[in-house]
């Protein structure tokens, strides 16, 4: 097989969905390594997730066939997992990815950033696909034209119905909200910033009355309150 053919994967696991529309979910979670943006807004690592961005931990991702991903994803189905393609920015591979996508038969959530275009007349298994539209606001520190893709964010929609957006606040970041999502028609999930327990727990309370003011949904985020930054959860 071609090298360009093998996917990086930083892990793959079996937890409880932790954020947004199906969190409580049993799911298999793929994490792909490799991201197109940086995000040194969301402290010193760069974001929580910063072992599948970061390229000093590239040395720890695995080059994986699809079908071995298949292989290990099968290990953990049990009824009604649901699988949840992550990153770094999974849709960096969504071509390699697609035979994954077609094989699952279960609910697939692909969590992204919302700046790569997706074929989705080439690749229609895709438009099953719930997108947890994860695009960054200016707490990321990212420039608005590298983070702000609105013909990317307006054909997930389009194309694939279940997709929701999930924002990660501290502070009232109402207008960029308002101006990611304007003209959408898909479900807001907020999400409090915090990259461990205490940080989580201090800026909960404000991004809940945050949701309530603006008729959006919390999200809390099950994974950082139970188990902090520890991997593989
Ligand atoms: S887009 Fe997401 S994965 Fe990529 S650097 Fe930003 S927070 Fe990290």
């Amino acid at each position: 097989m071609k090298s360009e053919k093998l996917i990086p994967v930083s892990e793959i696991f079996y937890s409880i969905q932790g954020e947004g529309k199906y969190a409580g979910h049993p799911s298999v979670f793929v994490r792909v390594g490799g991201c197109n943006l940086k995000c040194p807004g969301f402290g010193e690592k760069g974001c929580d997730s910063y072992y599948a961005v970061d390229k000093s931990y590239k040395s720890e991702w695995k080059l994986m066939s699809v079908e071995e991903i298949k292989s290990e994803v099968s290990k953990y189905i049990r009824k009604d997992t649901h699988l949840v393609i992550t990153g770094g920015e999974p849709t960096l591979f969504y071509k390699q990815l697609y035979p994954l996508v077609v094989w699952f038969e279960g609910q697939i959530t692909v969590e992204t950033n919302t700046t790569v275009d997706i074929d989705f007349e080439k690749y229609p298994a895709y438009k099953d696909v719930a997108f947890a539209m994860s695009v960054k606001l200016s707490n990321s520190a990212e420039e608005y034209g590298k983070r702000v893709k609105k013909h990317v964010i307006k054909s997930y929609v389009k194309n694939a119905p279940k997709s929701f957006f999930k924002f990660v606040i501290d502070k009232d970041l109402n207008n960029e909200i308002k101006d990611i999502t304007a003209g959408i028609n898909a479900p807001v999930y907020c999400m409090p910033l915090g990259a461990d327990k205490e940080e989580l727990e201090k800026n909960a309370p404000f991004v809940f009355g945050f949701c309530l003011k603006h008729g959006y949904c919390y999200s809390d985020r099950i994974h950082i309150r139970l188990f902090g930054k520890k991997k593989g959860v």
